[in-house]
């Protein structure tokens, strides 16, 4: 199964889906963990060159979407697709879904050609659940300030752009509500993984 993890930034994402592979494991299930974009080692220099905060170095916006897509295509063979054909259960962190938020609604790229790259990169392959963590933009951001990290080229975006995204998330759960399903992600960790794991029913 490929279970993905969508939203906006600090919403919980990443320990969310800490919990739930400990929890699957507990289980018994042999469970991944990865992520886009990063989740092979070609991706992980175009994660770099795609998040490091570099002013003088600009990423032009349609690059921005093929570098994303490029990282896609090489986690959909060398990565998503083996681990299934193996009978793992895969937890991903991030998939379709953030291209259209963050490069269709956040930079306003052309929707039929954002759906024709997602269609290339992904040869097909869907998730079969995507759980998307909604949690207020100020709330996620100040998160992100709050972990001392510091903050990517994306999360560095206007409210605004973060406010785009959130939006398109919720247009997508409204448009595909058998594959993915919205958890409040404002109430405890605890909580949320509660709902997450009332979700998956394994
Ligand atoms: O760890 P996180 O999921 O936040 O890292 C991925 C980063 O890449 C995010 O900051 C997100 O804004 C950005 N991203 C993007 N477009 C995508 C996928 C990720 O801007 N299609
Ligand atoms: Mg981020």
């Amino acid at each position: 199964k490929l279970i993905v993890f969508e939203g906006v930034e600090g919403c919980g994402k990443t320990s969310q889906m800490q919990l739930c592979s400990e929890w699957l494991e507990s289980l018994g299930i042999s469970v991944v963990v990865t992520r886009e974009p990063g989740g092979t080692e070609l991706g992980l220099h175009l994660r770099r060159l795609l998040l490091e905060k570099a002013e003088d170095k600009p990423v032009a916006q349609v690059t921005e979407l093929l570098l994303y897509a490029a990282d896609r295509s090489q986690h959909v063979e060398q990565e998503l697709k083996p681990q299934l054909q193996a009978g793992k259960y895969i937890l991903c962190d991030r998939y379709t879904d953030s291209t259209i938020a963050y490069q269709g609604y956040g930079r306003g790229l052309n929707m039929s050609l954002i759906n024709q790259l997602n269609h290339i990169a992904t040869a097909g392959l869907e998730s079969d659940l995507t759980i998307w963590l909604d949690v207020d933009v100020e709330v996620g951001l100040a998160r992100k300030r709050g972990d001392g990290i510091g903050l990517d080229r994306i999360e560095q975006e206007t409210i605004a752009f973060h406010r785009r995204v959130q939006q398109g998330y919720a247009e997508l759960a409204a448009s595909y509500p058998s594959r993915i399903v919205r958890v409040d992600g404002s109430l405890s960790k605890e909580a949320v993984q509660q709902v997450i794991q009332g979700i998956l029913r394994v």
